[in-house]
């Protein structure tokens, strides 16, 4: 069964493909089963024509496992498939089928057409086979008409066929909706998982990511990255005199301010509690710093006030180009290393410029081949 689900599927197939696949596939499947059986059992009680009928449907549901298989795409062989169902119903109908049991086969075209072609051509093939159905049954003089039905049946039919075709439709409206919402809500879950709550930044995971992409492209292009680490200084004095809630309030506009002042390429993310990590592509050392300066500027002439009392706020930034030596942890950590310079030398300030690796842990270190 999983076999013939998976059957011309690529191994990272999207979930939507994999199941308009596995349900061709399915169609094929069972039709080619029932085609066999029926056309034998046609053939035993003389049916010859619906027996060949039915080895033609037969053909065509092999046909389309094998074209599937090679391909991958099922819509020349449904198309196929589908109207010599159309052409096999419209016969059942007119001829009445083994003992008039012929109209029961035409319920399973509604699911089948939903299934296989979606809502709007299901519709419309729902619509054609209505019509051709309408023709046979209700066409003055009967012309197409070879079976014996009252008109009482007759009217009947057409409402249950209907009736089927609109369930039928309501389950696939109702399937692809549900599908939808499925989408939306995994969109919204990986979303959030890369996002900070409270400043709507992005988070360490997804800058990590960014980061890792950028270092590559920077290796390849030879064009300069530089990331820089900003700090809120004395942050926790902010939270023991005015409250956690000014504390967060602080942070947002932190945040808002610096990613409002970013170019689109750069990157902004809360990196740690009041610690913010940028992401600077196409920009060396030099520039890197200047935007810090700047940023610090900005913040440091923020005016915050909360309940009215004004709350100063200043930032210390480390500065950091990463060269093509070194993995993306010891260039974080040679930023930090220089937050941790312009803590030590006052706060308030921006430290950029070449520094030994002294303060980083040895596993970190880079040895003087590599570097
Ligand atoms: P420094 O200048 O050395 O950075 O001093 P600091 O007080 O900013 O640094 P410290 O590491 O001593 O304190 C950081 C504070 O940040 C402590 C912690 O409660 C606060 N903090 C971290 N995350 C949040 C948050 O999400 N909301 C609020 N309100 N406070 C936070
Ligand atoms: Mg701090
Ligand atoms: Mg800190």
């Amino acid at each position: 069964m999983n076999a013939l689900l998976a059957n011309g599927l690529q191994d990272d197939a999207d979930p939507e493909t994999a199941r308009v696949t596995g349900v061709a596939n399915l169609f094929y499947g069972v039709t080619a089963l029932f085609s066999a059986i029926m056309a034998v059992l046609d053939f035993m009680q003389d049916q010859s024509t619906l027996a060949l009928f039915l080895l033609v449907m037969l053909t065509l549901a092999l046909f389309g496992l094998f074209w599937v298989g090679r391909t991958g795409r099922h819509v020349l062989p449904s198309t196929a498939l589908v109207l010599a169902l159309f052409a096999l119903s419209m016969y059942m109908v007119s001829h009445g089928g083994v003992e008039g049991s012929g109209f029961v086969w035409l319920f399973i075209f509604p699911p089948v057409v939903m299934l296989t072609f979606g809502l709007s051509i299901g519709i419309l093939l729902m619509g054609a086979l209505l019509l051709g159905v309408g023709a046979i049954l209700f066409l003055p003089g009967d012309p197409f008409l070879y079976a014996d039905y009252s008109q009482a049946f007759r009217i009947r039919y057409m409402v249950a066929l209907l009736c089927c075709g609109i369930f039928a439709g309501l389950a696939e409206y109702t399937r692809r909706h549900t599908q939808r919402l499925l989408i939306l809500l995994t969109q919204q879950l990986a979303e959030s998982a890369r996002t900070d709550e409270l400043t709507g930044l992005a988070n360490r995971r997804a800058l990590c990511e960014r980061l890792e992409y950028e270092q590559v492209r920077a290796r390849r292009t030879g064009r300069p990255l530089s990331i820089a680490i900003c700090d809120i200084d004395h942050f926790k004095s902010v939270n023991d005199c005015y409250g956690h809630q000014c504390g967060d309030l602080v942070l947002q506009s932190v945040a808002g301010l610096l990613h409002d002042n970013l170019r689109h390429q750069d990157t902004i993310c809360r990196w740690g509690g009041e610690e913010f990590l940028l992401l600077l592509p196409e920009t060396d050392e030099a520039g890197a710093a200047r935007l810090a300066e700047k940023l610090r500027g900005l913040v440091e002439a923020m005016e915050y006030s909360y309940h009215g009392i004004p709350v100063s706020v200043t930032l210390s930034f480390g500065v950091h180009t990463c060269g093509p030596e070194g993995d993306i942890d010891y260039h974080i950590r040679k930023a930090d290393q220089k937050l941790y310079l312009a803590k030590e030398q006052g706060r308030n300030r921006v430290f950029a410029g070449e520094v030994p690796d002294i303060f980083l842990p040895e596993g970190l270190l880079l040895d003087e081949e590599e570097a």
